[in-house]
Order: C-alpha cells, then structure tokens, then sequence
C-alpha cells in the first residue's frame, strides 16, 4: 500500500503501514498489531505531540544511559519495525548495546530480526540463540532470558513497548528500568524506573538530540541534578493529567 501524503492522518497511516509490512515479513507476532493499535489510541488522547512530562523523562533517562556503565537498548518487533535507525544512531551517541527480546520468541524471528540490524549498518546485536543467554533471577521462562554481556550484566536498561511481564522481572533486578509506553497506566510503566508517555516514533528521535546535548556539555554535575530531581510517579501523575478526553476549542 502507498500512503497518500496528503492524507490529513498521513504520519500515523505511515507507520502503521510500516507495522503491517513487519508483520507480513515474519518480524512480528500477531498480537503485535493490536499493541500498535493501543499505542495509536493513547496518542490520539494527548494530541500526538510529545508533553513536557514526557520530555522531562527523556531527560532524566539520556542522563541516567550516560553515566551508565553497561547501558543496554532492548528491541522487540514493534520497535525494529518503527525505529530501526534511529535505535542504532541513539545506540551509538550513547555507547549502548542493542539486545533483541521477544515476547513471543522464535527461531526465524530473532534471525530476521538480526538480519535486519546486520542489513542496516549494525552487525552486532545481542539476544540472538548463538548468544550466550542467561536467566534472570533463574527463572525458568522465556521472558526472563537475556544475554550475558548484555541485559544481564547491565546496570541501565532502555525497554520501550514492554510487556508488563517482562517489566516486572526485570524490575525485581535492581537494574534501572527505562521505558517508553504511551499508556501510563500500564504495568510497564508502573514498575519502570523512568517512565516516557510518547510515541517512540517522536521519543527516539529526541532523545538522540538530547544526548547530544548532555554530552557536550560535559557537566557531571548537571547530569546528576537532573537525575535526582525527578520523581517518576509523581511525573507519571503529570502525564496522566496530559490526556484530554474534551475536544480543543
Ligand atoms: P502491560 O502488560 O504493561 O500493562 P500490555 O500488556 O497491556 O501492557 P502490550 O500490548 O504488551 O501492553 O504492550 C504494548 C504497550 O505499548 C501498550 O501500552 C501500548 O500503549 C504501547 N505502545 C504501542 N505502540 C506504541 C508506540 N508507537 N509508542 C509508545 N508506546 C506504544
């Protein structure tokens, strides 16, 4: 399908295309469309733009990866699909790895997958079944694998549109948990330690700029303030308030 440019609902027709192609491809499992199509709807109620809540997170989340010492990226399907670029450019201003994690993990997913970071200019993704995986907390289910240079052993984790399963495994870690989810009421967003309510679309090319930012800057200081300022319920609060269910005049 081409989308009309001139469609007055181009932006959002264009990434869900971007969606059903993945899908059609093998990168996504079906319920992947319908996660999309929650995350469209929860845009559509805070007026597609990004809020300052949100922009805040971001912030504090940049701030928080650079003085990581093991910052890791965690893609699913969605987020390949929307972002795949963008990813690996904030993965390199950030010096950060880039890990797959599939809800529903399959062989020829996580192959495609990988073949498809190979393709863009990024060999090196971690996640893959010829990683070395390990258990979180040993639990023994898919959802608590990770890879052993990467999530495992991070110390600050980047994992937009997760699942709330996931989320919570990761978050008894004691790793610091970043998400980007436009639903503040999910699980995902409850049990992070940073919360973005955006649409990772608009959120990942921000959040590029805003490393950029820091870095040269340059101000361990400024970075240290800006990650003890926040308070992520109470900004989960704010972007809540965000969402208007009454027309603009
Ligand atoms: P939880 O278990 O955390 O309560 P869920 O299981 O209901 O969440 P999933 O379908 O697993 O939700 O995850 C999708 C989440 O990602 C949803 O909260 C959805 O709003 C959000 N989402 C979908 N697309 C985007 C997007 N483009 N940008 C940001 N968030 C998105």
């Amino acid at each position: 399908m081409t989308v009309d440019k001139t469609h007055p609902r181009y932006e959002s027709l264009l990434f869900r295309d971007k969606i059903v192609k993945a899908g059609e491809q093998g990168l996504l499992a079906p319920s992947a469309l319908i996660s999309h199509g929650r995350g469209e709807a929860f845009d559509y109620l805070i007026g597609e733009k990004t809020t300052f809540p949100a922009k805040r997170a971001m912030y504090v989340a940049i701030a928080s990866m650079i003085i990581a010492e093991n910052p890791v990226i965690s893609v699913n399907g969605n987020t390949t699909a929307l972002v795949i670029d963008e990813i690996i450019k904030l993965a390199e201003e950030l010096d950060a790895k880039i890990e797959i994690n599939l809800f529903y993990r399959t062989p020829e997913r996580i192959e495609k997958l990988a073949k498809l970071y190979e393709e863009h200019g990024y060999p090196n993704v971690l996640g893959t079944d010829d990683d070395d995986l390990e258990y979180i907390n040993n639990l023994n289910s898919p959802r608590a694998s990770a890879s052993k240079e990467g999530i495992y052993t991070s110390d600050v984790v980047l994992v937009p549109l997760e699942d709330g399963d996931r989320a919570e495994i990761l978050a008894e870690t004691g790793k610091k948990i970043i998400t980007i989810d436009l639903n503040p009421l999910s699980r995902t967003s409850k049990k992070s330690d940073i919360s973005i309510v955006d649409n990772i679309v608009r959120a990942i090319p921000l959040m590029i700029e805003i490393a950029k930012d820091l870095k040269e800057e340059n101000n361990l200081k400024l970075i240290q303030d800006i990650i003890n300022d926040f308070n992520n319920e109470d900004n989960l609060q704010e972007s809540l308030q965000e969402f208007k269910i009454k027309e603009e005049e």
